[in-house]
């Protein structure tokens, strides 16, 4: 049997969230052995994230958790002020650990609703022992930031942006064992680390730089992408919708 990739998604109700949601399913389906952990930022699960997922054919668990109101964005605000996603990561990793047994055999991966993976990447991650990295695209001012490799050992990072992060790289860079997590049930993601240091918040208490994993031929290739989604212009919806005939789909 093959170990089973976790993947642990964040989202938040917008006009193009069903898109985001949409691609992000249909590269998941063409992965085996794979469960989706969609956890929405909201006070309820909504009908449309419930639908979208029964009609996915994927294995999934669909939870919700609100990020605290003082946590989140305001209109206007530059989208580094507040970190993203976070309670709801967490509640995936509570839910891992209410509900699989330490001899189950797996990967978790955190995979942004808006980033572009390649089936290629899941691959790489299936056999983590610890935690397995490879190298992010268009990140951190860069066309990628990277884990360096010498001899099948992370050295050193390809970083240029606050490099004394202890873990210098993104979200979707790397990928954490399952039973790792559960020997470490206190473990989790600080909603108060400083920007940046999301991810070593997490993995300060797990690995040390030394047993990293390099993936994807000792971290040379790029198989995620930290692509963004332009805002979508509703301008003539706002019109519309005033006079009582918004597209309603
Ligand atoms: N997200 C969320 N609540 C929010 C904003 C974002 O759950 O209020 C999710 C979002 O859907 C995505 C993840 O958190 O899966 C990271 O957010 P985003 O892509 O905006 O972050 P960035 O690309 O700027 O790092
Ligand atoms: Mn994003």
């Amino acid at each position: 049997r093959l170990p089973v990739i976790y993947v642990v998604t964040p989202t938040h109700a917008r006009p193009h969230q069903r898109a985001e949601l949409t691609r992000l399913s249909q590269t998941l389906l063409l992965v085996p052995s794979l469960h989706w952990i969609l956890v929405e930022d909201s006070t309820t699960r909504s009908q449309l994230v419930a639908d979208l997922l029964v009609q996915s054919g994927l294995h999934y668990t669909h939870l919700n958790v609100q990020t605290p109101p003082v946590m989140k964005l305001k209109e206007g605000d530059p989208n580094w002020l507040k970190p993203r996603g976070v309670e709801q990561r967490n509640e995936a990793l509570r839910w891992l650990r209410e509900n699989k047994l330490s001899g189950d055999t797996g990967v978790v991966y955190f995979a942004d609703d808006d980033n572009t993976y390649s089936v290629h990447v899941f691959e790489e991650m299936r056999y983590t022992k610890k935690v397995s990295v490879w190298p992010v695209g268009l990140v951190g001012g860069l066309r990628f930031e990277g884990p360096l490799v010498e001899k099948g050992q992370v050295v050193g990072f390809h970083t240029a942006w606050k490099t004394h992060r202890p873990f210098p790289f993104d979200m979707a860079g790397f990928a954490v064992s399952l039973s790792l997590l559960l020997s470490h049930p206190q473990v989790q993601f600080d909603p108060n680390a400083e920007r940046g240091f999301l991810e070593s918040s997490l993995l300060e208490h797990l690995v040390s730089v030394g047993e990293l994993e390099p993936r994807a031929s000792n971290c040379t290739k790029i198989l995620v992408w930290h692509t963004r989604t332009e805002k979508p212009k509703l301008k003539q919806e706002e019109m519309l919708e005033k006079q009582g005939r918004g597209s309603d789909l």
